[in-house]
């Protein structure tokens, strides 16, 4: 089994002020015998959390980025600038992204393999919507993001995936522990299928909904689940480290 990896994403929270204090609690609390650590700011803040986080073992991840290397692309950032600014990890195809930004599979595959030519590991996010869990189509519509938004180059080091059912974001409202496992087990045979890595099987899987210290020992229980996607409760010091704290 990999090991847990417990990412934080802060979404578009806090200003420089709050975020040093958050990365810097973050550091000071952690313990990372039992998983990694991985959190993505607002861009605003990366720089300042970079400093908080150097040399330490809690890594810095951002929440997007486009696929050119530079350009006329008004308001976007690049791989470059956020390895620039001590980015190891970037959030890509979140469910908030494709919904309200129209992002593709395609599109998402296209972040991803610029991400990984430019040296940085990706989280690709999936997640099927209630209307597609309530019709029984949930397997396979992730199946399609899975297929669709993994670059060639993905291999079980550089690649991250996350289930996140989009009911399930903000809402307080999490799948049962056999719904999870189900789609984590079809997840990783998808991969196993599709990726050329022949350790396609250790890559991480992360479970992102409502996860909150007191369901996650639960969720992270569940077969082939490998860590969490926090948002909400990731901007608590201490409920984001009792997550990390009830790792397996
Ligand atoms: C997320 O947006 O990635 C997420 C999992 O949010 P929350 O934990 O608040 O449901």
């Amino acid at each position: 089994m990999p090991k847990a990896l417990i990412v934080g994403n802060w979404k578009m929270n806090g200003d420089i002020g709050t975020a040093r204090k958050l990365a810097g609690a973050i550091v000071a609390g952690s313990s990372t015998s039992n998983c990694d650590y991985l959190i993505c700011p607002p861009f605003t803040a990366l720089s300042e959390v970079s400093g908080v986080l150097q040399g330490g073992v809690v890594r810095l991840g951002a929440q997007d980025c486009h696929a050119a290397a530079s350009g006329a692309h008004t308001g976007d950032i690049s791989v470059g600038m956020l390895s620039d600014i001590g980015c190891q990890y970037v959030i890509l195809g979140h469910s908030e992204r494709r919904s309200s930004h129209g992002e593709s599979n395609a599109l998402v595959k296209s972040k991803a393999t610029a991400a990984l030519e430019g040296g940085l590991s990706v989280i690709i996010c999936v997640g099927e919507s209630e209307l597609e869990r309530k019709a029984g189509t949930a397997l396979a519509m992730v199946e399609k993001q899975v297929v669709g938004s993994l670059p060639e180059l993905s291999d079980s080091i550089n690649t991250v995936v996350a289930y996140e059912p989009v009911w399930a974001i903000g809402t307080g409202t999490i799948p049962t522990t056999e719904e999870i496992s189900e789609m984590h087990l079809h997840i990783s045979s998808v991969l196993e299928r599709e990726m050329s890595d022949p350790n396609a099987e250790a890559i991480r899987l992360l479970y992102g909904g409502s996860v909150n210290p007191k369901n996650s020992s639960e969720i992270l229980r569940c077969a082939r689940v490998n860590g969490a996607l926090v948002g909400g409760a990731s901007l608590e010091v201490a409920s984001f480290l009792a997550i990390g704290e009830s790792c397996p």
